[in-house]
């Protein structure tokens, strides 16, 4: 049983990774987290400027402690210790960083990156600003299309954020999406990447393990 959905699931990478290039997207596909981790940091130069995008996969890879041993100026607005306006002031600064890394909500099988946003400013760095960006994704990620990926997230990648992040959203009460409004809502930018931006570099790395919400 476990060889039959290991091939399945072979083959949905394979078709997905296919789809993306054709959409101009460039894949880079590790096996394990250590592999892409090591790929990452060797892809970042000495005292680049390094915006991060709010993302549990990035952390679930190691990469921060790799960050640390590096000559970089790391932005990260999502670090613990600011105030309200200093992470505002970041995430305005991450969006003309050198490298921007990033996790995905969702990638689909024809080869899309789906993402919806509290307040836009990670989506809004995947497809135009920083010179190069890097988007890190479990293979857990993968759905079929733009209407599995956004019913992947309502149901379960942002209530179990919001309750993560400690937001009173509707969704974290009632286990369920029910489409709140602002200023609870936390869905308010949905972006489909659908090919290559024609000014960013743009590359995905794909990890055979499951990794984020
Ligand atoms: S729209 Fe509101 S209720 Fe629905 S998932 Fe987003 S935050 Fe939760």
């Amino acid at each position: 049983m476990k060889e039959l959905k290991e091939w399945l699931k072979e083959k949905q990478v394979e078709r997905t990774i296919k789809a993306l290039q054709g959409n101009g997207f460039q894949v880079r596909y590790f096996p394990e987290k250590s592999q892409a981790r090591e790929y990452i940091l060797s892809q970042i130069p000495q005292h680049a400027t390094v915006g991060i995008g709010g993302s549990l996969t990035l952390g679930e890879i190691g990469l921060f402690e790799g960050l640390r041993n590096l000559q970089i100026n790391l932005i990260n607005p999502s670090s613990k210790k600011l105030s309200r306006e200093e992470a505002y002031n970041l995430r305005r600064q991450a969006l003309t960083a050198d490298i921007f890394l990033t996790g995905t909500n969702a990638l689909t099988e024809d080869g899309h990156i789906y993402n919806i946003d509290a307040s836009g400013n990670r989506v809004g760095a995947m497809f135009f600003g920083p010179q190069k960006v890097l988007v890190v994704a479990g293979t857990n990620k993968i759905v079929k299309d733009v209407t599995d990926a956004r019913r992947r997230i309502k149901e379960i990648a942002a209530p179990m954020n919001a309750r993560r992040l400690g937001y009173k959203t509707p969704c974290v009460e009632l286990g369920q999406c029910v489409e709140c409004k602002p200023p609870e809502s936390m869905c308010n930018v949905t972006v489909i990447i659908e090919k290559k931006p024609r000014s960013t570099d743009l590359e995905i790395v794909l990890i055979g393990e499951s990794l984020g919400l």
